[in-house]
């Protein structure tokens, strides 16, 4: 929390994030992403990635999950 306090507000803007799906720098509209297009993708990954198909892993508590 106070680590962005020491940052200046121009060193914030200046600092560009890549795009994590395909590394391209970021759009301020669509941070951390470059484009609506990556954000869904990373976004179709992180569901798929959450919603497992219960039953192929008996591994997976998911009281883990709710609280
Ligand atoms: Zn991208």
């Amino acid at each position: 929390m106070s680590v962005e306090k020491d940052a200046k507000p121009a060193a914030r803007s200046v600092r560009a994030r890549r795009c994590p799906v395909c590394g391209k720098p970021a759009e301020a509209a669509t941070r951390p992403f470059c484009s609506p297009r990556c954000r869904q993708v990373d976004l179709g990954r992180w569901l798929t990635g959450a919603y497992v198909v219960p039953g192929e892993d008996g591994e997976a508590a998911p009281d883990d999950f709710g609280a």
